[in-house]
């Protein structure tokens, strides 16, 4: 599958990041817990520069809890403070900003020294769809307060203060421009961060079911009756339209439809928690 997936508003989008960073003290880097690595995006890192990052492993209720500990194990150990979050629920807001508190430690230290509090203004990156709007809503809950047009802030941002010292800026979301590596654009694309008319949903469809039969045969067999897989991608997806019941009026199967049931069956967790990216604390 070859898929083009740099729009060109993100160009924009990543000047407007490299703008406002003057400002910024410190990144929250969001990443979907259901494939951390393909929602790292190099772009970033040079817009990034030194500032304390806090990565948050979000949509944390998508993936098995072993799996997603393992990557924040990972993730703290050798980058940042990681947390792990389900911003559909409220609730977590203090263990952000201790954390957030905590990787900016540094500089509040500093500040307190000439008997000054400091405000950390944050960025919230990540790329499309991996919930940084959800995030930051269930963050702020009832307290909103929109802070934009505050002195040194491009006019129009919109900033909101989740607490008294803590004011966070959302950016689009971004992805890299990079086509190399077909596997991240393939599980970007399961994951919701590429636009789907750039994706092919039958390719699409037949990678997740071959990833399923892999990784989650038993979670597969219960909503498929699929024992192997075939290397031709349509015998599998004829598997799928004939348990749904998905003919076309000359008695072929609707390929077509099978694939975006797939696809949405996995978008609808029919096949339970499943991580598309897993991490060895040993081997990366
Ligand atoms: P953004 O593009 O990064 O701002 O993403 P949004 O905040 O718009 O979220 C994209 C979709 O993911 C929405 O349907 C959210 O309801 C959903 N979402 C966000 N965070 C979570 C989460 O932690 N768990 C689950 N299950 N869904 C989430």
């Amino acid at each position: 599958m070859f898929i083009h997936w740099f729009p060109g508003h993100m160009t924009k989008a990543i000047r407007m990041m490299q703008k406002e960073m003057s400002i910024v003290d410190s990144i929250i880097y969001v990443l979907d817990a259901r494939a951390p690595f393909s929602c790292v995006n190099p772009a970033f890192d040079e817009i990034i520069g030194q500032k304390p990052i806090l990565y948050v492993l979000n949509k944390a209720d998508l993936v098995p809890k072993n799996e997603l500990f393992k990557w924040q194990n990972y993730i703290n150990n050798n980058h940042s403070k990681c947390i792990t979050t389900n911003s559909t629920m409220k609730g977590g807001t203090k263990i952000f900003i201790k954390s957030l508190l905590e990787v900016n430690k540094e500089k509040l230290d500093r500040y307190a020294a000439k008997g000054v509090k400091k405000t950390i203004r944050a960025m919230v990156i990540g790329v499309p769809n991996c919930g940084k709007s959800t995030l930051i809503n269930s963050l702020i809950g009832i307290n909103r307060t929109v802070t934009g047009d505050k002195p040194g802030v491009t006019r129009g941002k919109q900033w909101v203060s989740i607490d008294k010292y803590i004011d966070l800026l959302d950016t689009p979301g971004t992805l890299y421009p990079d086509f190399s590596d077909q596997q991240k654009a393939t599980n970007l694309a399961l994951i919701g961060s590429i636009n789907e008319e750039v994706v092919d949903t039958n390719e699409m469809a037949s990678e997740i079911l071959s990833f399923l039969f892999e990784n989650y045969p038993d979670k597969l067999f219960e909503k498929y009756p699929i024992t192997e897989i075939s290397e031709k991608p349509l015998e599998n997806l004829a598997i799928v339209a004939k348990r749904r019941g998905y003919i076309l009026r000359g008695g072929e199967y609707d390929y077509e439809r099978a694939a975006k049931a797939v696809v949405l069956d996995f978008r609808k967790q029919a096949f339970g928690k499943v991580i598309l990216e897993k991490i060895n604390n040993d081997d990366k």
